[in-house]
């Protein structure tokens, strides 16, 4: 029974200390730098390779054909993805980027569908891989 002053010191002294957790939505929360989350993709830089499509683990990305460039681009399906970015990994072009971005909350999952509209692509330019890939 001689432990009970001790807690009840404890519980007193957590009434009047400031709460550790933020009112989230009402309080932004930044995640921090190292945080994975939503991709950039990048159309311009963009080859169509399929290398992204191909190393993701959970088939959130599929290659999209345009007849009238004759060129495939990447879709995405947020809905699917872990967030592993293997795809940023696997992209040597470096057309997916990196975001911290969290807040893919939503009621309609075609909103969660990322993908490039007809007018946004061009023909593809050839060029160098701007990054090295050890497994190639
Ligand atoms: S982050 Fe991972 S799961 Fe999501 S699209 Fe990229 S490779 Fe696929
Ligand atoms: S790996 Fe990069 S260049 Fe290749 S299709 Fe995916 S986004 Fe485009």
């Amino acid at each position: 029974m001689n432990f009970m002053p001790k807690i009840l010191r404890g519980v007193v002294s957590y009434v009047f200390k400031k709460p550790v957790t933020k009112q989230y939505p009402l309080e932004r929360v930044e995640p921090a730098p190292v945080f994975r989350g939503k991709m950039s993709f990048n159309p311009d830089l963009c080859v169509g390779c399929g290398m992204c499509a191909r190393d993701c683990p959970t088939g959130a990305i599929t290659m999209e054909f345009y007849p009238h460039v004759k060129r495939k681009m990447p879709k995405f399906y947020y809905g699917l993805c872990i967030f592993c970015h293997q795809c940023v990994e696997s992209c040597a072009w470096n057309a997916i980027k990196p975001t911290t971005q969290f807040e893919l909350a939503t009621y309609d999952k075609k909103q969660l569908i990322e993908r490039v509209s007809e007018q946004e692509v061009k023909p593809v330019k050839p060029r160098r891989p701007e990054k090295k890939l050890f497994y190639r």
